[in-house]
C-alpha cells in the first residue's frame, strides 16, 4: 500500500474472492460457477465480427439486451438496469440506498458488508436461526435498508416468496434489495412483485446457471424510479461498463433459455444425489436450492477436509468464520466431478476399501 491511499479506505477489509490457482488443473467446487460451456449460440454471437468492432464503443443504453430481459420476464425496458457483474449492481445501490443504514443476515454473501463499509454506512447483521434459517420476522419495519441473497449463500437455504413480500411491504420507507443469484436452481423469483412495490430491487446474474462468469454480467429488476437511480450512478462512473463482446453473449443465452433450463435440471437432479451421498457419509448437508451444497462432516473440520480435498486435485470453498467453520461449501458439478468429490472424501475419511 502506498502513503497516498486515502486515509479512510487503507483500512477497509476487500473481499476475499474464491481462489482461482492457475498452478494445475483442479475439479473446481469453490466458486460456483457452471460446469457447462455457455450454449452454443453464445460460441457464434461472439464471432470474428464483433471482435472487429471492439475499436467501437458498446450501446451505453444496453437497449437490446434490456429489451430481450424485459420480454423474458414480463416487464418494460425501463424495469431493466444491466451492469458489469451482479457485484456492480450490489454496490451500486449500496451506495444509493444504504445511507439510512443496512441490515442483512449476519451468515450470507461477505460483499455485503465490504459494500457497507466501503461506503461508510452503518450496518447490522443479525444471526441466523439455529438450523440456518433466515428469521424473517427480524427484517419487519426495520426503516433501513434489507439485503437478503434468496436463496441464501452459502446456505443454499431458500426463503418463499410470501416472507419477502412481508418484508418488502412492511418496510415501505426503505430498499428491499432481493440478490436472486442462486434463484434458477430452486427458488422462486421476487421479480413478479416489482409493479407491487417501488421499494423492491431484484438482483440477478448470468454467471451461474447461465454459465458466463467470465463474461460479467448482471441485471436487476424493478420500478422505473429505482432503474433511473441506478442508471444516474452507472453515468456518475462508466457509461461503457458492460462490453461489447458481453452483450451479444448475453443476449444470445436469453435466446437459449432451454438449453440453460435443461442444465439447471441436471444440476439440481446431481445436487440432490450428492446430498444423498454426502448424508450416507456421515455429513450433515444444509437443504439447498442452489447450485452447492454446504456440508459438514462429523469426523473432519471444515478446514481440514478442504486442505485435504485440495491436496488431491478437489477445490471446495471454506469461510473462516466461526460459526460455519465446520462447514463446506461445494458447488454441484458435473456427474463426474461430483463422483471425484465423494471418492476422494471416503479415502479422505478412511473409508476406503
Ligand atoms: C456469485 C454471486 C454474486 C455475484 O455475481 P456476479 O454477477 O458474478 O458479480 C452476487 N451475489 C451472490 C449471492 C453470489 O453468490
Amino acid at each position: 500500500m502506498s502513503g497516498f491511499l486515502n486515509k479512510r479506505l487503507s483500512g477497509l477489509a476487500p473481499y476475499v474472492p474464491g481462489e482461482q490457482p492457475r498452478d494445475m488443473e483442479y475439479v473446481k467446487l469453490n466458486t460456483n460457477e457452471s460446469p457447462f460451456p455457455p450454449a452454443p449460440g453464445v460460441l457464434r454471437a461472439v464471432n470474428y465480427g464483433e471482435i472487429k468492432r471492439l475499436n467501437l464503443y458498446p450501446d451505453p443504453t444496453c437497449g437490446e439486451i434490456k429489451k430481450k430481459l424485459a420480454e423474458r420476464y414480463n416487464k418494460a425496458p425501463e424495469n431493466i438496469f444491466v451492469s458489469n457483474g451482479s457485484d456492480d449492481i450490489l454496490n451500486f445501490a449500496f451506495l444509493a440506498y444504504g445511507a439510512g443504514g443496512v441490515v442483512f443476515p449476519e451468515i450470507s454473501y461477505g460483499f455485503y458488508k465490504v459494500y457497507a463499509n466501503f461506503h461508510g454506512l452503518e450496518y447490522t447483521a443479525l444471526p441466523l436461526r439455529e438450523d440456518f434459517t433466515i428469521k424473517s420476522e427480524d427484517y419487519s419495519s426495520t426503516g433501513k435498508m434489507v439485503v437478503l441473497a434468496n436463496p441464501n449463500a452459502p446456505t443454499g437455504i431458500f426463503l418463499g416468496l410470501s416472507e419477502i413480500e412481508k418484508i418488502v411491504a412492511s418496510n415501505p420507507g426503505s430498499v428491499v434489495l432481493i440478490d436472486e443469484a442462486y434463484v434458477d436452481f430452486g427458488g422462486e423469483s421476487a421479480s413478479s412483485l416489482t409493479e407491487k412495490y417501488g421499494n423492491l430491487l431484484v438482483v440477478q446474474t448470468f454467471s451461474k446457471s447461465r454459465a458466463l462468469a467470465g463474461g460479467r454480467l448482471g441485471f436487476a429488476v424493478g420500478h422505473k424510479a429505482l432503474i433511473e437511480d441506478l442508471e444516474r450512478i452507472k453515468y456518475y462512473t462508466n457509461p461503457y461498463s458492460i462490453n461489447r463482446l458481453t452483450l451479444a453473449a448475453g443476449i444470445a443465452s436469453i435466446e437459449s433459455d432451454s438449453y440453460y433450463a435443461e442444465n439447471c435440471k441436471r444440476i439440481i437432479n446431481t445436487r440432490e444425489k450428492t446430498a444423498a451421498a454426502l448424508r450416507a457419509l456421515g455429513f450433515e448437508v444444509l437443504p439447498s436450492s442452489a447450485n452447492f451444497l454446504f456440508a459438514r462432516s462429523g469426523r473432519i473440520s471444515g478446514r481440514r477436509l478442504y486442505e485435504q480435498l485440495k491436496k488431491r486435485g478437489v477445490l471446495v470453498r471454506h469461510f473462516p468464520d466461526e460459526k460455519i467453520k465446520d462447514f463446506n461449501r461445494i458447488t454441484v458439478g458435473t456427474e463426474k466431478q461430483m463422483d471425484i468429490l465423494l471418492q476422494k472424501i471416503k479415502e479422505i475419511q478412511g473409508d476406503a476399501l
